[in-house]
């Protein structure tokens, strides 16, 4: 019988665009498989035991939101996240979450906002927003690679050397509108900025993201079974069809 620990960092601050359903996919997805979760709600102060966090889901949010958090993040989790990312636990985070994992955010007002620096990346505002649908050609493992979301953010990311990106932009704008990279990956720590929610319609980077937080507790053999994601699959194609037209 397998549990998995899910910590959903500052649910009230930072949930945006329904970014709350890839909590909710996530779990399901396990529910359907009969593996258990517990789900840890990361809030302002918290004291977390990150050794026991398999997998961690950080959301986007307005530039005031982030304002509330942001030192309280540093303060409270960056150190002992790091040290459970350096050991693979898997982190998601979209948005606003993303450039908090990155060195800062510097708001279109000129506030900078500090990151924890986890990801070797850095965003600056402008007062032109990149909104629309996103279609990228993502580069993990084997099988689909297409990912759809939604994106709505003032703040350009630029990839330090640290990083790879998560995929090139197919459609929409990605990281800063400029050099067709989406995203950010190191080790398992996902950055992106692909609202929508995200898991729901790309149910293959779900289970990818379970299957590296199940192999990593319970070793590499784990597999997950298959589900019948007929109809998260056809929301993802219809998606796909209507961005490359
Ligand atoms: N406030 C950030 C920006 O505008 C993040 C927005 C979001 O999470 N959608 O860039």
């Amino acid at each position: 019988m397998y549990n998995l620990t899910i910590a959903h960092l500052y649910p009230e601050q930072m949930n945006i665009y329904g970014d709350r359903g890839n909590i909710i996919t996530l779990r399901q997805r396990c529910a359907w498989r009969e593996i258990t979760t517990t789900l840890i709600p990361v809030m302002p102060g918290s004291s977390i035991d990150w050794q026991s966090v398999d997998l961690a889901f950080f959301g986007g949010g307005q530039d005031s939101g982030q304002a509330l958090i942001a030192a309280d993040f540093v303060e409270h989790q960056a150190e002992p996240l790091r040290r459970a990312a350096e050991t693979g636990m898997v982190l998601l985070a979209i948005c606003g979450g993303y450039q908090l994992l990155g060195h800062y955010f510097l708001t279109h007002t000129g506030e900078k906002l500090p990151g924890i620096g986890l990801l070797d990346v850095h965003t600056v505002g402008s007062t032109q927003r990149l909104i629309g649908n996103l279609l990228i050609e993502a580069n993990w493992g084997t099988g689909r690679q297409t990912l759809v979301g939604f994106e709505n953010h003032s703040g350009g990311t630029f990839l330090g050397k640290g990083v790879k990106p998560l995929g090139k932009v197919l459609a929409g704008h990605g990281n800063n509108g400029k050099d067709g990279s989406e995203g950010a990956v190191w080790q398992n720590v996902i950055g992106c900025y692909m609202h929508g929610s995200l898991l729901p319609k790309n149910p293959h980077f779900a289970d990818h993201l379970l299957e590296l937080a199940l192999q990593r507790r319970y070793g590499s053999s784990t597999i997950l079974s298959p589900l019948d994601d007929q109809l998260e699959l056809a929301a993802h194609s219809t998606m796909v069809e209507r961005l490359q037209r």
